[in-house]
């Protein structure tokens, strides 16, 4: 497939206008329909605008900038963008359900599950003091 140059498109362009010469407001809509068909630019997918070349999908460092962006609003509970992580496959399903089941946690479930943390701690300790004790009293 040849690619087409700026160079193609500017000697398209030139065409068109001499073709639909003349300066009537009708000749002019007409040409510039065709015209912006002519050079639809492909655009960053991140929604920026920045034009990029035919074989990217992204502007540098762009992808990082909408996944950021994406994972903000799924946090935020917004599920078309856990969607369209899945679809641009930069997340799983199995992902998001994880990051739903850490991220979403309120500071009383936070606090819960610290509580839990430090009475597994501290039933531990009592476990080693109770052996502790046994080896002192086999001693004695
Ligand atoms: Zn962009």
């Amino acid at each position: 497939m040849a690619r087409r140059t700026r160079t193609d498109v500017d000697e398209q362009r030139d065409q068109i206008i001499e073709e639909l010469g003349g300066e009537d407001a009708e000749t002019t809509a007409e040409r510039e329909a065709i015209l912006g068909e002519l050079e639809e630019p492909k655009r960053c997918e991140c929604g920026c605008g920045t034009v990029v070349g035919k074989r990217s999908r992204f502007a540098v460092g762009h992808d990082m900038k909408l996944k950021a962006r994406l994972l903000t609003r799924y946090d935020e509970g917004d599920a078309e963008a856990g969607a369209e992580l899945i679809r641009r496959g930069w997340r799983t399903e199995a992902d998001l359900t994880a990051r739903s089941a850490n991220g979403t946690a309120t500071e009383e479930q936070k606090r819960e599950r610290q509580r839990a943390r430090v009475q597994a701690k501290l039933d531990r300790a009592r476990e080693q003091v109770t052996a502790l004790d046994q080896q002192l009293a086999a001693l004695a």
